[in-house]
Protein backbone atom coordinates (compact mmCIF):
# COMPACT_ATOMS: atom_id res chain seq x y z
CA UNK A 1 0.00 0.00 0.00
CA UNK A 2 0.94 3.40 -0.89
CA UNK A 3 1.18 5.96 2.07
CA UNK A 4 0.31 8.88 0.86
CA UNK A 5 -0.23 11.11 4.07
CA UNK A 6 2.28 13.56 5.18
CA UNK A 7 4.16 12.48 8.67
CA UNK A 8 4.03 14.84 11.01
CA UNK A 9 7.64 14.74 12.27
CA UNK A 10 8.30 14.87 8.30
CA UNK A 11 6.09 17.86 7.64
CA UNK A 12 8.05 19.96 11.09
CA UNK A 13 11.18 19.45 9.84
CA UNK A 14 10.18 20.19 6.23
CA UNK A 15 9.33 23.80 7.45
CA UNK A 16 12.82 24.38 9.15
CA UNK A 17 14.54 23.21 6.21
CA UNK A 18 12.59 25.64 3.78
CA UNK A 19 13.51 28.60 6.21
CA UNK A 20 16.97 27.53 5.73
CA UNK A 21 16.81 27.87 2.48
CA UNK A 22 15.05 31.09 1.97
CA UNK A 23 17.79 32.58 4.92
CA UNK A 24 20.80 31.06 2.55
CA UNK A 25 19.69 30.94 -0.58
CA UNK A 26 20.01 34.58 -2.62
CA UNK A 27 16.60 36.34 -2.61
CA UNK A 28 16.57 35.67 -6.54
CA UNK A 29 17.69 32.26 -6.75
CA UNK A 30 16.84 31.28 -10.83
CA UNK A 31 18.01 27.54 -10.34
CA UNK A 32 21.58 26.15 -9.87
CA UNK A 33 21.32 25.19 -13.99
CA UNK A 34 21.11 29.02 -14.89
CA UNK A 35 24.54 30.08 -13.06
CA UNK A 36 27.49 29.59 -15.73
CA UNK A 37 29.16 26.64 -15.41
CA UNK A 38 32.78 28.04 -13.51
CA UNK A 39 29.77 29.60 -11.28
CA UNK A 40 27.88 27.14 -10.77
CA UNK A 41 31.00 24.36 -9.65
CA UNK A 42 32.06 27.32 -6.83
CA UNK A 43 28.22 27.53 -5.80
CA UNK A 44 27.80 23.62 -5.36
CA UNK A 45 31.20 23.89 -3.27
CA UNK A 46 30.31 26.45 -1.02
CA UNK A 47 26.76 25.14 -0.82
CA UNK A 48 27.88 21.94 0.49
CA UNK A 49 29.90 23.57 2.85
CA UNK A 50 27.37 25.23 4.41
CA UNK A 51 25.05 22.52 4.21
CA UNK A 52 28.35 20.31 6.01
CA UNK A 53 27.89 23.42 8.96
CA UNK A 54 24.35 23.46 9.23
CA UNK A 55 24.37 19.52 10.20
CA UNK A 56 22.75 18.82 7.31
CA UNK A 57 24.80 16.25 5.48
CA UNK A 58 24.75 12.83 6.74
CA UNK A 59 21.36 13.73 8.32
CA UNK A 60 20.37 10.32 9.30
CA UNK A 61 24.11 9.02 9.96
CA UNK A 62 24.65 8.55 13.44
CA UNK A 63 26.20 11.72 15.34
CA UNK A 64 29.32 10.15 16.64
CA UNK A 65 30.86 9.65 12.94
CA UNK A 66 29.39 13.61 11.91
CA UNK A 67 26.11 12.77 10.92
CA UNK A 68 22.62 14.44 12.04
CA UNK A 69 21.22 11.64 13.90
CA UNK A 70 18.08 12.07 12.67
CA UNK A 71 16.12 9.91 10.43
CA UNK A 72 15.65 8.26 6.57
CA UNK A 73 12.07 10.21 6.18
CA UNK A 74 13.85 13.57 7.44
CA UNK A 75 16.68 13.09 4.90
CA UNK A 76 14.18 12.08 2.16
CA UNK A 77 12.38 15.05 3.15
CA UNK A 78 15.51 17.53 2.78
CA UNK A 79 16.36 16.14 -0.61
CA UNK A 80 13.06 16.91 -1.77
CA UNK A 81 12.94 20.66 -0.61
CA UNK A 82 16.28 21.27 -2.01
CA UNK A 83 15.37 19.65 -5.44
CA UNK A 84 12.45 21.92 -5.30
CA UNK A 85 14.42 24.87 -4.65
CA UNK A 86 16.45 24.14 -7.26
CA UNK A 87 19.94 23.62 -5.69
CA UNK A 88 21.62 19.89 -5.51
CA UNK A 89 23.21 18.83 -1.51
CA UNK A 90 26.83 18.53 -3.33
CA UNK A 91 28.51 17.73 -6.18
CA UNK A 92 27.87 14.73 -8.47
CA UNK A 93 30.78 12.58 -7.02
CA UNK A 94 29.11 12.86 -3.86
CA UNK A 95 26.54 10.18 -5.12
CA UNK A 96 29.71 7.67 -4.95
CA UNK A 97 30.99 9.20 -2.25
CA UNK A 98 28.46 9.75 0.63
CA UNK A 99 25.41 7.64 -0.98
CA UNK A 100 27.83 4.85 -2.16
CA UNK A 101 30.65 4.05 -0.11
CA UNK A 102 29.38 6.33 2.96
CA UNK A 103 26.09 4.57 3.23
CA UNK A 104 28.10 0.89 2.69
CA UNK A 105 30.81 1.40 5.57
CA UNK A 106 27.59 2.85 7.85
CA UNK A 107 26.35 -0.59 7.74
CA UNK A 108 29.56 -3.18 7.01
CA UNK A 109 32.50 -0.93 8.54
CA UNK A 110 34.31 -1.88 12.07
CA UNK A 111 33.87 0.84 14.11
CA UNK A 112 37.51 1.49 13.50
CA UNK A 113 36.96 1.83 9.77
CA UNK A 114 33.76 4.17 10.69
CA UNK A 115 35.45 6.58 12.53
CA UNK A 116 38.73 6.79 10.14
CA UNK A 117 36.41 7.41 6.67
CA UNK A 118 33.31 8.96 7.52
CA UNK A 119 33.95 11.96 9.08
CA UNK A 120 36.19 13.57 5.97
CA UNK A 121 33.70 12.21 4.10
CA UNK A 122 31.18 14.51 5.23
CA UNK A 123 33.53 17.34 5.69
CA UNK A 124 34.39 16.84 1.96
CA UNK A 125 38.27 15.81 2.87
CA UNK A 126 37.84 12.49 1.14
CA UNK A 127 36.27 11.95 -2.75
CA UNK A 128 35.39 8.27 -3.42
CA UNK A 129 35.09 6.68 -6.89
CA UNK A 130 34.17 3.29 -7.61
CA UNK A 131 36.32 0.12 -9.21
CA UNK A 132 33.91 -2.31 -10.08
CA UNK A 133 33.83 -3.21 -14.01
CA UNK A 134 36.41 -3.99 -15.90
CA UNK A 135 37.24 -4.57 -19.50
CA UNK A 136 35.49 -8.06 -19.32
CA UNK A 137 33.09 -8.02 -16.25
CA UNK A 138 30.40 -5.52 -16.36
CA UNK A 139 27.17 -6.60 -16.46
CA UNK A 140 28.39 -9.82 -15.57
CA UNK A 141 30.75 -8.31 -12.54
CA UNK A 142 31.21 -11.34 -10.48
CA UNK A 143 33.56 -12.48 -13.46
CA UNK A 144 36.13 -9.55 -12.52
CA UNK A 145 39.68 -10.59 -13.14
CA UNK A 146 41.23 -8.03 -10.68
CA UNK A 147 43.57 -10.10 -8.12
CA UNK A 148 44.65 -8.67 -4.85
CA UNK A 149 46.89 -11.39 -2.63
CA UNK A 150 47.95 -11.16 0.94
CA UNK A 151 52.05 -10.99 1.25
CA UNK A 152 53.24 -9.28 4.83
CA UNK A 153 50.11 -8.05 6.33
CA UNK A 154 49.19 -6.43 2.74
CA UNK A 155 46.55 -7.05 0.07
CA UNK A 156 48.79 -6.51 -3.30
CA UNK A 157 46.75 -5.38 -5.98
CA UNK A 158 46.87 -6.24 -9.68
CA UNK A 159 44.67 -5.55 -12.68
CA UNK A 160 42.66 -3.36 -14.43
CA UNK A 161 39.16 -0.99 -14.05
CA UNK A 162 37.44 1.00 -16.40
CA UNK A 163 34.55 3.26 -16.54
CA UNK A 164 35.52 4.66 -13.36
CA UNK A 165 33.58 8.19 -12.81
CA UNK A 166 35.37 10.53 -10.74
CA UNK A 167 38.49 8.86 -10.55
CA UNK A 168 40.65 12.21 -11.64
CA UNK A 169 39.24 13.56 -8.59
CA UNK A 170 39.14 11.09 -5.94
CA UNK A 171 41.73 10.65 -3.48
CA UNK A 172 40.41 6.67 -2.29
CA UNK A 173 38.98 4.17 -4.46
CA UNK A 174 36.75 1.17 -3.50
CA UNK A 175 38.01 -1.81 -5.54
CA UNK A 176 36.36 -5.18 -5.51
CA UNK A 177 39.24 -7.71 -6.54
CA UNK A 178 39.52 -11.49 -6.31
CA UNK A 179 41.24 -12.79 -3.58
CA UNK A 180 40.25 -16.54 -3.89
CA UNK A 181 40.34 -17.92 -7.10
CA UNK A 182 40.31 -21.64 -6.34
CA UNK A 183 36.08 -21.16 -5.22
CA UNK A 184 33.08 -20.19 -7.08
CA UNK A 185 33.39 -16.45 -8.31
CA UNK A 186 30.70 -14.82 -6.40
CA UNK A 187 32.28 -16.48 -3.25
CA UNK A 188 36.07 -15.64 -4.09
CA UNK A 189 35.80 -11.36 -3.90
CA UNK A 190 36.79 -8.72 -1.42
CA UNK A 191 35.53 -5.66 -0.90
CA UNK A 192 38.97 -3.26 -0.23
CA UNK A 193 39.95 0.47 0.47
CA UNK A 194 43.00 1.91 -1.79
CA UNK A 195 44.37 5.56 -1.16
CA UNK A 196 44.64 6.78 -5.04
CA UNK A 197 48.01 7.72 -4.08
CA UNK A 198 49.36 4.22 -3.32
CA UNK A 199 52.24 3.51 -5.27
CA UNK A 200 51.07 1.04 -8.40
CA UNK A 201 48.03 3.10 -8.82
CA UNK A 202 47.55 4.77 -12.49
CA UNK A 203 44.69 6.78 -13.53
CA UNK A 204 44.16 6.79 -17.42
CA UNK A 205 41.58 8.94 -18.38
CA UNK A 206 39.00 8.27 -21.23
CA UNK A 207 37.62 11.21 -24.02
CA UNK A 208 34.52 10.70 -24.45
CA UNK A 209 32.65 12.32 -27.71
CA UNK A 210 32.06 15.72 -26.14
CA UNK A 211 35.75 16.25 -25.29
CA UNK A 212 35.72 15.62 -21.87
CA UNK A 213 37.00 12.92 -19.84
CA UNK A 214 34.55 12.05 -16.76
CA UNK A 215 35.36 8.19 -17.21
CA UNK A 216 38.78 6.64 -16.82
CA UNK A 217 40.70 3.38 -16.64
CA UNK A 218 42.63 2.13 -13.40
CA UNK A 219 45.49 0.15 -13.48
CA UNK A 220 46.98 -1.60 -10.36
CA UNK A 221 50.57 -2.89 -11.03
CA UNK A 222 51.56 -4.42 -7.51
CA UNK A 223 49.47 -1.53 -5.43
CA UNK A 224 49.69 -2.51 -1.76
CA UNK A 225 46.98 -1.19 1.05
CA UNK A 226 46.98 -2.76 4.97
CA UNK A 227 45.23 -6.18 6.06
CA UNK A 228 43.04 -4.20 7.19
CA UNK A 229 41.37 -1.98 4.55
CA UNK A 230 38.68 -4.92 3.40
CA UNK A 231 35.28 -4.13 3.80
CA UNK A 232 33.05 -6.91 5.55
CA UNK A 233 34.18 -10.54 5.20
CA UNK A 234 37.66 -11.39 3.45
CA UNK A 235 36.25 -13.49 0.23
CA UNK A 236 32.61 -11.94 1.41
CA UNK A 237 32.77 -9.22 -0.63
CA UNK A 238 29.91 -9.82 -3.22
CA UNK A 239 27.55 -9.33 -0.64
CA UNK A 240 29.08 -5.84 0.37
CA UNK A 241 28.58 -4.94 -3.44
CA UNK A 242 26.06 -5.71 -3.40
CA UNK A 243 24.48 -3.96 -0.87
CA UNK A 244 26.23 -0.69 -2.14
CA UNK A 245 23.83 0.00 -4.89
CA UNK A 246 20.74 -0.47 -3.06
CA UNK A 247 21.67 2.41 -0.21
CA UNK A 248 19.61 5.32 -1.05
CA UNK A 249 17.28 4.58 -3.81
CA UNK A 250 14.67 5.38 -0.98
CA UNK A 251 16.26 8.93 -1.69
CA UNK A 252 16.62 8.54 -5.75
CA UNK A 253 12.62 7.64 -5.90
CA UNK A 254 11.86 11.09 -4.08
CA UNK A 255 14.40 13.11 -6.31
CA UNK A 256 13.61 11.47 -9.97
CA UNK A 257 9.93 12.67 -10.32
CA UNK A 258 11.04 16.21 -9.20
CA UNK A 259 14.20 16.34 -11.40
CA UNK A 260 12.75 15.10 -14.38
CA UNK A 261 9.62 17.58 -13.21
CA UNK A 262 11.66 20.26 -14.10
CA UNK A 263 13.03 18.90 -16.78
CA UNK A 264 9.34 18.15 -18.51
CA UNK A 265 8.72 21.66 -18.17
CA UNK A 266 11.78 22.78 -20.08
CA UNK A 267 10.51 20.58 -22.85
CA UNK A 268 7.34 22.11 -22.52
CA UNK A 269 9.40 25.91 -22.88
CA UNK A 270 10.90 24.36 -25.72
CA UNK A 271 8.10 23.37 -27.94
CA UNK A 272 7.00 27.01 -27.40
CA UNK A 273 10.10 28.38 -28.03
CA UNK A 274 10.42 26.32 -31.52
CA UNK A 275 6.52 26.97 -31.93
CA UNK A 276 5.93 23.32 -32.17
CA UNK A 277 3.44 23.76 -28.94
CA UNK A 278 0.24 23.50 -31.16
CA UNK A 279 1.73 20.93 -33.49
CA UNK A 280 -1.05 17.91 -32.43
CA UNK A 281 1.63 15.59 -32.46
CA UNK A 282 4.17 17.26 -30.44
CA UNK A 283 1.40 17.80 -27.78
CA UNK A 284 0.23 14.42 -27.64
CA UNK A 285 4.13 13.24 -27.25
CA UNK A 286 4.00 16.07 -24.76
CA UNK A 287 0.95 14.45 -22.59
CA UNK A 288 3.10 10.67 -23.09
CA UNK A 289 5.86 12.15 -21.09
CA UNK A 290 3.71 14.20 -18.68
CA UNK A 291 1.94 10.72 -17.93
CA UNK A 292 5.23 9.30 -17.22
CA UNK A 293 6.50 12.01 -14.52
CA UNK A 294 3.26 11.82 -12.69
CA UNK A 295 3.35 7.58 -12.87
CA UNK A 296 6.92 8.37 -11.45
CA UNK A 297 6.12 10.09 -8.93
CA UNK A 298 3.35 7.50 -7.91
CA UNK A 299 6.11 4.68 -8.23
CA UNK A 300 7.83 7.13 -5.86
CA UNK A 301 5.66 7.25 -3.15
CA UNK A 302 5.25 3.44 -3.45
CA UNK A 303 8.40 3.05 -3.35
CA UNK A 304 9.16 5.14 -0.61
CA UNK A 305 6.21 3.70 1.85
CA UNK A 306 8.27 0.39 1.36
CA UNK A 307 11.90 2.21 2.09
CA UNK A 308 10.90 3.42 5.13
CA UNK A 309 8.80 0.80 6.37
CA UNK A 310 11.43 -1.92 6.18
CA UNK A 311 14.87 -0.01 5.10
CA UNK A 312 14.96 -2.39 1.78
CA UNK A 313 13.67 -1.74 -1.32
CA UNK A 314 14.37 -5.20 -3.12
CA UNK A 315 13.16 -5.59 -6.47
CA UNK A 316 11.43 -2.52 -6.88
CA UNK A 317 14.56 -0.52 -7.31
CA UNK A 318 14.97 -2.25 -10.21
CA UNK A 319 11.11 -1.11 -11.69
CA UNK A 320 12.77 2.21 -10.58
CA UNK A 321 15.64 2.24 -12.52
CA UNK A 322 14.13 0.67 -15.97
CA UNK A 323 10.94 3.03 -15.73
CA UNK A 324 13.08 6.44 -15.55
CA UNK A 325 15.73 5.43 -17.75
CA UNK A 326 13.50 4.39 -20.67
CA UNK A 327 11.23 7.32 -19.94
CA UNK A 328 14.47 9.90 -20.72
CA UNK A 329 15.12 8.43 -23.40
CA UNK A 330 11.76 8.89 -25.33
CA UNK A 331 11.78 12.53 -23.53
CA UNK A 332 15.35 13.12 -24.50
CA UNK A 333 14.56 12.49 -28.50
CA UNK A 334 11.07 14.01 -27.96
CA UNK A 335 13.71 17.48 -27.59
CA UNK A 336 15.54 17.06 -30.54
CA UNK A 337 12.72 16.28 -32.47
CA UNK A 338 11.44 20.04 -31.56
CA UNK A 339 14.61 21.85 -32.27
CA UNK A 340 15.22 19.93 -35.38
CA UNK A 341 18.28 21.04 -37.47
CA UNK A 342 18.79 23.48 -35.06
CA UNK A 343 19.26 20.99 -32.22
CA UNK A 344 22.38 19.52 -34.66
CA UNK A 345 24.51 22.74 -33.79
CA UNK A 346 25.19 22.38 -30.13
CA UNK A 347 25.77 25.93 -28.79
CA UNK A 348 25.06 27.66 -25.42
CA UNK A 349 24.89 26.07 -21.57
CA UNK A 350 26.49 22.37 -21.57
CA UNK A 351 25.42 20.00 -19.01
CA UNK A 352 27.97 19.84 -16.20
CA UNK A 353 27.96 15.98 -15.79
CA UNK A 354 27.30 12.94 -17.98
CA UNK A 355 23.92 11.17 -15.38
CA UNK A 356 20.02 12.18 -15.26
CA UNK A 357 18.72 15.76 -16.43
CA UNK A 358 20.62 19.16 -16.81
CA UNK A 359 19.84 20.93 -13.87
CA UNK A 360 17.12 23.00 -13.05
CA UNK A 361 16.97 25.90 -14.42
CA UNK A 362 19.10 25.43 -17.42
CA UNK A 363 18.96 27.33 -20.64
CA UNK A 364 17.43 25.42 -22.80
CA UNK A 365 20.29 25.65 -25.38
CA UNK A 366 20.76 23.31 -27.98
CA UNK A 367 23.89 21.74 -26.26
CA UNK A 368 22.13 21.26 -23.48
CA UNK A 369 19.53 19.20 -24.61
CA UNK A 370 22.01 17.12 -26.94
CA UNK A 371 24.38 16.51 -24.41
CA UNK A 372 21.32 15.08 -22.24
CA UNK A 373 19.89 13.45 -25.61
CA UNK A 374 23.68 11.94 -26.37
CA UNK A 375 24.75 10.87 -23.13
CA UNK A 376 22.88 11.14 -19.76
CA UNK A 377 19.84 9.67 -21.39
CA UNK A 378 21.44 6.88 -23.49
CA UNK A 379 23.93 5.90 -20.72
CA UNK A 380 21.12 5.92 -18.35
CA UNK A 381 20.04 2.02 -19.51
CA UNK A 382 23.49 1.12 -19.19
CA UNK A 383 24.79 2.35 -15.69
CA UNK A 384 23.83 0.87 -12.21
CA UNK A 385 22.43 -1.85 -14.39
CA UNK A 386 21.10 -2.25 -18.04
CA UNK A 387 17.74 -2.49 -18.67
CA UNK A 388 18.24 -6.23 -19.69
CA UNK A 389 19.71 -6.79 -16.40
CA UNK A 390 17.21 -4.87 -14.37
CA UNK A 391 14.39 -6.96 -16.34
CA UNK A 392 16.08 -10.27 -15.77
CA UNK A 393 16.26 -9.21 -12.00
CA UNK A 394 12.00 -8.55 -12.43
CA UNK A 395 11.73 -11.61 -14.29
CA UNK A 396 13.30 -13.90 -11.49
CA UNK A 397 12.21 -12.06 -8.58
CA UNK A 398 9.36 -10.49 -9.02
CA UNK A 399 7.37 -12.81 -11.81
CA UNK A 400 9.25 -15.66 -10.93
CA UNK A 401 10.23 -17.04 -13.84
CA UNK A 402 13.39 -19.75 -13.96
CA UNK A 403 16.94 -18.20 -13.20
CA UNK A 404 19.22 -17.15 -16.65
CA UNK A 405 20.75 -20.31 -16.74
CA UNK A 406 24.78 -19.59 -16.39
CA UNK A 407 26.78 -19.83 -19.12
CA UNK A 408 30.24 -19.60 -17.19
C1 LIG B 1 27.81 6.88 -17.27
C2 LIG B 1 28.46 5.64 -16.73
C3 LIG B 1 29.19 5.71 -15.55
C4 LIG B 1 29.81 4.57 -15.05
N1 LIG B 1 30.56 4.70 -13.89
C5 LIG B 1 31.16 3.59 -13.39
C6 LIG B 1 31.98 3.68 -12.22
O1 LIG B 1 32.19 4.76 -11.66
N2 LIG B 1 32.58 2.57 -11.75
C7 LIG B 1 32.38 1.35 -12.34
O2 LIG B 1 32.91 0.35 -11.83
N3 LIG B 1 31.64 1.21 -13.48
C8 LIG B 1 31.04 2.31 -14.02
N4 LIG B 1 30.29 2.20 -15.17
C9 LIG B 1 30.21 0.91 -15.86
C10 LIG B 1 28.86 0.23 -15.77
O3 LIG B 1 28.65 -0.31 -14.49
C11 LIG B 1 28.82 -0.87 -16.86
O4 LIG B 1 28.86 -0.20 -18.10
C12 LIG B 1 27.59 -1.72 -16.77
O5 LIG B 1 27.64 -2.54 -15.63
C13 LIG B 1 27.44 -2.63 -18.02
O6 LIG B 1 28.59 -3.35 -18.26
P1 LIG B 1 29.31 -3.32 -19.70
O7 LIG B 1 29.46 -1.91 -20.14
O8 LIG B 1 30.56 -4.15 -19.58
O9 LIG B 1 28.29 -4.02 -20.70
P2 LIG B 1 28.02 -5.57 -20.84
O10 LIG B 1 27.81 -6.19 -19.50
O11 LIG B 1 29.10 -6.17 -21.70
O12 LIG B 1 26.64 -5.59 -21.61
C14 LIG B 1 26.57 -5.43 -23.05
C15 LIG B 1 25.11 -5.67 -23.45
O13 LIG B 1 24.75 -7.04 -23.16
C16 LIG B 1 23.58 -7.06 -22.34
N5 LIG B 1 23.65 -8.15 -21.37
C17 LIG B 1 24.70 -8.44 -20.55
N6 LIG B 1 24.38 -9.50 -19.77
C18 LIG B 1 23.11 -9.86 -20.09
C19 LIG B 1 22.23 -10.87 -19.64
N7 LIG B 1 22.60 -11.72 -18.68
N8 LIG B 1 21.00 -10.94 -20.19
C20 LIG B 1 20.60 -10.09 -21.18
N9 LIG B 1 21.42 -9.10 -21.66
C21 LIG B 1 22.65 -8.99 -21.12
C22 LIG B 1 23.59 -5.72 -21.61
O14 LIG B 1 22.29 -5.37 -21.17
C23 LIG B 1 24.13 -4.78 -22.68
O15 LIG B 1 23.10 -4.40 -23.54
C24 LIG B 1 29.68 3.33 -15.72
C25 LIG B 1 28.95 3.26 -16.91
C26 LIG B 1 28.35 4.40 -17.43
C27 LIG B 1 27.59 4.29 -18.73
Amino acid sequence: MVDLRPAAEAEAFRAQVRTFLVEHLPAVWPGIGALPAADAAEFVAGWRRRLYEHGLLGLAWPTEYGGGGLTKLEQVVLVEECARAMVPLGPASDTVTVKMVGNTLLKWGTEEQKRQFLPPILSGEDTWCQGFSEPNAGSDLASLSTRATLEDDEWVIEGQKIWTSFATQANWIFVLARTDPTVPKHRGISFLLCPMDTPGVEVRPIRMLTGGSEFNEVFFDGARVPQGNVVGLVHGGWAVAMSLLGHERGEEAALNPIMFRHEYDRLVALAREYGRIDDPLIRARLAWCYERVEIMRLLGLRILTQYLRDGDLGPAASISKLYWSEYHQVAANLAMEIMGAAGLVPEGHVPPRAYRTDDPGAPNSTASWEHVWMLNAASGTVYAGTSQVQRNILGESILGLPKEPANR
